[in-house]
């Protein structure tokens, strides 16, 4: 296993399979006490450097405090909690995560990911392009964390007219020239296709030093691990807990990216009651929660939805968590992703009964929502609390009121403001949600994109005139 800095820029562990750690920091009561008194980049300072430990922790705060600045998210509240109201005795609640540049969770971080690439390609003299591909907000996320670093560029690939006006512009008005946004006349997943095949490609990749920033990478899960930390200690703050009391968290996911971080929050030490996995129609992950079957879905079978973020056919973080789940048994989960490529499905509850019985054990549950519960759901807390939410976050909440339990705050995590899928607030309430300030006019501003076709040696050419050297 290699240290902290060679992930990050690597991405995949050296045998091919997802980063990580041998084993978890622990935080107990004591810390955790300490913990609730401090500002969220000294917080995730705290986190981190148990993380990253070949980087000096004063570094550590610095790069910290860098990523989450009033500038970048509206308020010097980072990541503050809403209190919405009492249901069935519970504490219902939003974990404001959508603050950023780009008005999605992947801010938190992204904006991190950032602060580490530049520190650490800077301190060695490399410099690293970065080739994605995205269908709205990864792209985006990526783009703004790195249009000011020196060290880093990103070539990142979208489906020409697939994307919200809004998102579009979002990424197609920035000028920086280390930022190189490249249509595709096509899907996502031929877009993915020409990134993968690049990849593929060892001696390109290490002649222009090709890296990603997708959301298997480990740094981007131990960043989100932070938040789950304030929305604890917000809550115990909030509703006059004590330190260990138990909170639960509702989180819309879809590359499992998101609700893995509570994971390890929880198997941190956390006094997390219940995680939730809120699906949209593609419920691959409550299909497994509920059965124990793991069952990917081929192209045909995913659905375009108004929670399109959560728009996936497999969940790239999976392996990590059953990964967990087998007791860290390395060649047991190459095994059962072995059958998943050849039968596109393994029951673990079937296979590994032990497995399935830590699964049960994690107080992982799940449940799925539809456009229809998701219209309802934005209606409903507009009109009892005043709240606009995005379509995915509703997901959550929906999901969500189905696991509250009396005097367990269930906190919902926000991961999209609704200004950025403006179609579907509109369906739910007859009007647009307002646009943060600033964003007025994004449409109208000039944008930078090239058009490329689906043509690999196309985009190698690409890259070669226009990556950092
Ligand atoms: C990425 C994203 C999700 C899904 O998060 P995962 O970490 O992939 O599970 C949910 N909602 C929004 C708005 C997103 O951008």
């Amino acid at each position: 296993m290699g240290r902290f800095q060679d992930i990050l820029l690597e991405g995949l562990a050296q045998d091919g399979g997802l980063a990580m750690p041998a084993s978890l920091p622990q935080i107990g009561r004591e810390e955790l006490l300490q913990f609730s008194v401090l500002a969220y980049p000294e917080l995730a300072t705290e986190i981190i450097s148990r993380f990253a430990d070949d980087i000096n922790p004063a570094v550590i705060q610095r790069l910290c405090l860098q990523a989450y600045t009033k500038q970048k998210f509206g308020s010097a509240q980072i990541a503050p909690l809403a209190s919405l109201g009492q249901e069935q005795g519970a504490p219902l609640a939003i974990l404001e995560l959508s603050n950023g540049p780009t008005l999605a969770f992947k801010d938190m971080a992204m904006q991190m990911l950032g602060q580490l690439f530049e520190y650490v390609l800077t301190r060695r003299g490399e410099t690293l392009n970065i080739l994605g591909a995205t269908s709205g907000d990864t792209g985006s996320a990526a783009e703004y964390a790195m249009r000011d670093k020196h060290a880093v560029s990103v070539f990142m690939l979208s489906p020409q007219g697939r994307m919200s006006a809004f998102q579009r512009a979002q990424m197609y008005s920035l000028q920086e020239p280390n930022i190189h946004n490249l249509a595709v006349e096509g899907v996502f997943d031929d877009c993915q296709d020409m990134v993968k095949a690049v990849s593929a490609d060892l001696e390109f990749k290490a002649k222009w030093r090709i890296g990603t920033v997708n959301s298997i990478n480990w740094a981007r899960i131990m960043s989100q691990v932070v938040y789950y930390f304030k929305g604890y200690l917000s809550a115990v703050k909030a509703y006059g807990l004590h330190i260990g009391d138990p909170v639960s968290f509702s989180v819309p996911s879809g590359n499992f990216g998101n609700v893995f971080s509570g994971f390890i929050a929880k198997s941190m030490g956390l006094p997390i009651r219940r995680l939730i996995v809120a699906t949209n129609e593609n419920d691959v992950l409550d299909e497994f929660f509920r059965t124990g079957v793991y069952r990917v879905r081929s192209s045909k079978e995913t659905y375009q939805t108004s929670s399109p973020s959560m728009d996936i056919s497999k969940a790239s973080n999976f392996e990590r968590f059953i990964f967990a789940m087998t007791g860290h048994d390395g060649a047991g989960t190459a095994a059962l992703w072995r059958e998943l490529s050849q039968s596109g499905q393994f029951d673990l509850k079937a296979s590994q009964p032990q497995a399935w019985e830590r699964v049960k054990a994690s107080q992982m549950v799940s449940g799925k929502s539809t456009h229809q519960s998701r219209l309802q759901t934005i209606r409903d807390l507009a009109s009892r609390y005043q709240r606009l939410i995005d379509p995915h976050t509703a997901d959550g909440v929906f999901v969500g009121r189905q696991y509250l339990e009396p005097g367990v705050p269930m906190i919902c995590l926000e991961t999209a403001l609704p200004t950025k899928f403006e179609e579907t607030i509109r369906e739910a309430l007859g009007q647009p949600a307002p646009r943060p300030p600033g964003l007025q006019q994004l449409e109208s501003l000039p944008q930078r994109v090239a058009q490329i076709s689906q043509d690999v040696e196309a985009l190698k050419r690409f890259i070669e005139q226009h990556a950092l050297r």
